[in-house]
């Protein structure tokens, strides 16, 4: 039935300086490309191996373009044909999520672009090819933090509601800016970081405990073609259209980015007041995308909790069948972190299962 579940990407990251000086014992975690497999070694009187297998399985060797073209390009070329996608990296704190998603800019320059500029400049490159259409984009920019929705392109705008819409689910007066080119992408994600980056200081809060969700939409329209021996004109496009194509059709198609809060358990003990309340609402919010995502996998499942949380409800099209969705799995390489690791391969075995059918958004106008 064109069923399509979601794709699972994993992506270990390279050591860090202070990682590769520790005197690690036997390492924990290996990677078979050939085989897009993940193997975990734990150790008890016995070893026991536990294995995963995935969609495709990046080493720390990988580089950001590799990452690209596995996990993201073939939803942003979907996206451009009218479909919902989304792209999602999910790991505890500190395993490449950011790096993976936009990079660059979080890194003051010295780093090399990640998913979200690729994303754009490939967007805005078929564009320009592209002489039968034209295409509109607009960017939004939120975070969602304890369950309530910010527009960081807005910062003082606060608890923003998700309505549903004849095309679907959408924050209520979320700032949409168009958006020209890459370099307009990357100069609004840079602003609504450090928008982000400030509210966090003001609450004396980590942004590691929110949800942070890039949203491009891509409109594209046949373009308007004379017809010969008729005046050309300059006229607004909607103008246009009524003389020349007749019943054209404008593609909808949306791009969900996003970086999802630390998965990382906290520490049974000593937390409480606000960051037990971070804490329980990042769980929870990740525990609902786990249930939807399972939901999903299983057939004879009737409920799928999309309302239990902002995050699947904003996403339930890419969750729930509107849409093309990746999925990857940041995993650090440090021995440290192996359970917090097993669990994120956990839930991105989950992920595998799920069907989600893709169906092309169609506007009259716009
Ligand atoms: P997260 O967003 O999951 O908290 P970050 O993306 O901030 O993690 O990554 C943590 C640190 O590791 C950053 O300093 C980042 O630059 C670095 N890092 C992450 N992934 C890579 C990678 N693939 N190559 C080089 N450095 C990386």
């Amino acid at each position: 039935d064109g069923g399509e579940r979601v794709r699972v990407t994993v992506r270990l990251r390279p050591p860090s300086k202070a990682e590769q000086q520790r005197d690690d014992e036997r390492p924990f975690i290996f990677l078979d490309t050939e085989r897009n497999t993940v193997v975990l070694r734990r150790t008890g009187s016995f070893d026991a191996f536990t294995e995963f297998q995935f969609d495709g399985v990046l080493p720390s060797i990988c580089q950001q373009v590799d990452v690209y073209n596995v996990a993201a390009r073939p939803v942003v070329l979907d996206v451009l044909e009218g479909y919902n996608g989304t792209i999602m990296a999910y790991g505890q704190t500190g395993a490449g999520k950011t790096y993976t998603l936009s990079d660059k800019l979080a890194c003051g320059g010295t780093s090399v672009e990640g998913i979200i500029p690729r994303s754009a400049a490939e967007i805005f490159a078929r564009a320009e090819q592209d002489n039968e259409n034209e295409y509109h984009v607009s960017m939004s920019y939120i975070q969602i933090y304890m369950e309530q929705i910010q527009d960081l392109l807005r910062p003082e705008s606060s608890n923003m509601q998700i309505r549903e819409g004849e095309n679907g689910v959408y924050v209520s007066g979320v700032e949409e800016v168009a958006v020209k080119s890459a370099e307009d992408v990357m100069k609004l994600l840079l602003l609504g970081d450090r928008n982000r980056a400030f509210s966090f200081t003001k609450l004396n809060a980590h942004s590691s405990r929110s949800h942070a969700i890039v949203i491009l939409t891509v409109e594209r329209k046949a373009k308007c073609i004379p017809e010969p021996g008729s005046e050309v004109s300059d006229r607004p496009h909607s103008a246009c259209s009524a003389g020349f194509l007749e019943g054209e059709r404008v593609l909808v198609g949306k791009l969900f980015l996003v970086d999802l809060a630390g998965s990382e358990r906290l520490k049974k003990s000593g937390s409480e007041g606000i960051r037990a309340s971070e804490a329980m609402s990042v769980n929870l919010s990740l525990t609902c995308l786990g249930k939807c995502i399972g939901a999903r996998a299983d057939p004879n499942s009737t409920h799928v909790p999309f309302r239990d949380s902002k995050l699947t409800r904003l996403l339930q099209e890419s969750l729930g069948g509107n849409a093309k969705t990746s999925l990857i799995i940041n995993i650090a390489p440090c021995n440290d972190y192996i359970q917090e690791s097993l669990s994120s391969l956990l839930f991105g075995s989950r992920a595998m299962k799920v069907a989600t059918r893709a169906i092309i958004n169609v506007e009259e106008e716009f």
